[in-house]
């Protein structure tokens, strides 16, 4: 049955970790992956988690098996993230959410719902967007296309061509959006132009999908919540898939959410009943680890406090990066405007370098970035931005 199986090709990403990891050079920077490293180089272990986590030690909790939807305290806390507390949707019990192998099994459970809802729709993702997006709503049956984002001559959003597009849609099209911190632009909505895309969805009739893998990487937990405030005002049914591996610094525990909004509680309860026919018949239910962490820490006052000061330094370092940046390159004699680097939110930033750029800075430099030019910020550090800028302000003159 494998003889004539043909080699699939290598994720681009993980692919560059092997790489870099094969590497011997003791300069090399990995700016390839999406993972916040801290300024000492390393991924941290927050000490909110620190604490939940010997706490439920201390308990020795027994390991049966979870609900299908997983942990009533988790997506109760999810939704009050996503919403706001006093969301009328809470209230309304409008809402449905299910915790989710991260954001990817967010969105992989999500799609296939979709598709049993919608069969014949086409779903529309950014140009360019995180690459798992479309191979995802593919692998779900679903023909995926894109809607323009990324205006390469400002490095912001070219959203009078976004907009245009959105209207030609017809109904029932999905359209995936990044909530906050574009991933892999760091190109995100003015609060004017989600209020645009709202009306638009409202107007076409559109399903949306809002993908937020990064709440509290751009300005803070609610700030960052302002699009899926919006939506959730609108009073549209949409979905949300959400992620915990960056704010949680949770990446291997696969802490996600996926949530639903309905028109009533009624619908609700009939919606969830059948999501959670996808999970059984999927994976059966979510592991109970890192959803009880997540929870113990967003349940207990003392411990949400630290996890919201530890998620403002990610956040704040993250900034200084960027500043640091773009002021080391004009230094260096970059004339290109540079507020991109700035202006651009979240781990990511596109440099605008070419796949030959991105090829030079690799063999010369050992810095390892996409071919596409994205570059992770989170991955800089006071000890390697002088020499990534070197390398960089080389490659941009
Ligand atoms: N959506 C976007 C836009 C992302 O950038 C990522 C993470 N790279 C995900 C979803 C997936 O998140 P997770 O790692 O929690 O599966």
């Amino acid at each position: 049955i494998f003889a004539a199986v043909e080699m699939a090709p290598r994720d681009p990403i993980l692919g560059l970790n092997e790489a870099f990891n094969a590497d011997t050079r003791t300069t090399k920077v990995n700016l390839g992956v999406g993972v916040y490293f801290n300024d000492n180089g390393k991924i941290p272990l927050l000490g909110a988690v620190k604490a939940a986590e010997a706490a439920r030690l201390e308990t020795q909790p027994p390991r049966g098996y979870q609900p299908i939807d997983g942990l009533a305290a988790y997506n109760k806390a999810v939704q009050a993230l996503l919403f706001g507390q006093d969301s009328p949707l809470i209230a309304n019990a409008q809402a449905v959410t299910v915790q989710a192998l991260g954001g990817t099994g967010a969105l992989k459970i999500g799609a296939d719902y979709l598709k049993q809802l919608t069969p014949a729709s086409t779903v529309y993702i950014s140009d360019p967007s995180w690459e798992n997006h479309r191979a995802l709503f593919e692998a779900a049956g679903f023909k995926v296309e894109t809607y323009p984002y990324y205006d390469a001559a400002t490095g912001g959003v070219a959203f009078g061509a976004m907009l245009a597009k959105l209207k030609t849609l017809p109904a029932g099209s999905v359209v995936v959006l990044h909530a906050c911190c574009h991933n892999p632009t760091g190109a995100d909505l003015t609060d004017a132009q989600w209020d645009e895309v709202v009306a638009a969805c409202r107007e076409k009739g559109l399903i949306p999908f809002l993908d937020m893998a990064y709440q509290g990487f751009a300005e803070g937990i609610e700030p960052d919540a302002a699009a899926v405030r919006k939506f959730a005002a609108s009073g549209l049914q949409f979905f949300v898939s959400s992620s915990f591996s960056k704010s949680f610094s949770l990446y291997g525990e696969r802490v996600g959410a996926l949530t639903l909004v309905t028109d009533s509680k009624d619908e609700a309860a009939r919606v969830l009943s059948q999501v959670k026919r996808v999970i059984r018949t999927n994976y059966s239910n979510p592991p109970t680890h890192g959803g009880a962490v997540v929870a113990a820490v967003l349940t207990s006052p003392e411990l949400r406090q630290q996890w919201e000061e530890e998620l403002a330094a990610m956040r704040t370092r993250i900034r200084e990066m960027r500043k640091g940046l773009a002021e080391r390159l004009a230094e260096r004699g970059v004339k290109r405007d540079l507020s991109f680097v700035t202006n651009q939110r979240g781990m990511f930033s596109y440099t605008g370098l070419s796949a030959a750029q991105v090829e030079t800075l690799r063999t010369e430099y050992g810095i390892y970035a996409v071919s596409t030019g994205r570059i992770c910020v989170a991955a800089l550090n006071s000890r390697n931005l002088d020499y990534v800028a070197d390398a960089l302000a080389k490659a941009m003159i």
